[in-house]
């Protein structure tokens, strides 16, 4: 267990699944933490009074509603942004709209928050991006914008490691594969699919991501930045 004691985390998107184990376990490491909900609002209550947690409300389309969250709490050691939504299926049927509402929360907010964290964050930071083992590999229809998304994130922490690296602020991106959550349930109906092309022919659990999360978070990966830690059970093996 890392000893995050007198570090500050915000993770934007925590009141479920992968957002809500990175919220769990940097708090259970002594940090104190800010996560934001959407949706949520019951989970992120609970969530909050059992971690000992602070639960603010902020959808991730709002730009300075998203900005104010992730200033107002002071200067940041530790930035997650979590936040996604995945709308899949045939892109000629698909609603603009949404496409348009998913590009907004997973790269529009994630970009603007995480150079808004960097603004007061104290020299040896860390920005930590939830991106998706489909921004390497897309090995079924119907994942054209969501893949694209996640893709962009990629560019987005090679750039920012350069701008903030004489701070000694390091930025990443974690790509999940399939991870056992609302999302993505294990026993869904497209498992066994996603299953079909991995190594490790399971999905993964969002504490595991969380562990990946808290490592990069600390002091033995000072010189990880710039890029993409993927954990994806083979799955762009
Ligand atoms: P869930 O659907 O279980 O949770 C999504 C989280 O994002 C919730 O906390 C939700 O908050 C928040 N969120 C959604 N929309 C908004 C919004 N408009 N503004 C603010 N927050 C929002 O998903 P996962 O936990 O599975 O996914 C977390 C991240 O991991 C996402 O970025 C996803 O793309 C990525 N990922 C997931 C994989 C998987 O297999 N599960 C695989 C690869 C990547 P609320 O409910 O309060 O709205």
């Amino acid at each position: 267990m890392a000893d995050f004691s007198g570090k500050k985390a915000v993770v934007i998107g925590g009141s479920r699944g992968i957002g809500a184990a990175i919220v769990r376990r940097l708090a259970s490491e002594g940090a104190s933490v800010r996560f934001t909900w959407a949706g949520s609002r019951a989970k992120a209550e609970d969530l909050a009074r059992e971690s000992g947690t602070e639960a603010v409300h902020a959808d991730a389309t709002d730009r300075s509603a998203i900005l104010a969250a992730t200033r107002d709490v002071g200067p940041i050691d530790i930035f997650v942004f979590n936040a996604g939504i995945c709308i899949a299926g045939d892109p000629l049927a698909l609603d603009p709209d949404d496409i348009d509402r998913m590009i907004d929360i997973n790269i529009r907010a994630a970009y603007h928050c995480a150079v808004e964290a960097a603004r007061a964050m104290p020299d040896g930071g860390r920005i930590i991006l939830i991106g998706s083992t489909n921004a390497n590999r897309v090995p079924f229809k119907g994942l054209a914008a969501y893949s694209m998304t996640k893709s962009a994130l990629q560019s987005m922490v090679r750039g920012l490691a350069r701008d903030f690296g004489e701070r000694r602020i390091t930025v990443n991106v974690i790509q999940p594969g399939p991870t056992d959550t609302d999302m993505n349930p294990a026993n869904g109906p497209e498992a066994s699919l996603m299953h079909s092309v991995m190594a490790i022919k399971e999905h993964g659990s969002a504490d595991d991501v969380a562990a990946y999360v808290s490592f990069l978070a600390g002091p033995t990966a000072r010189g990880i930045t710039g890029a993409m830690q993927t954990i994806d059970g083979g799955f762009s093996a």
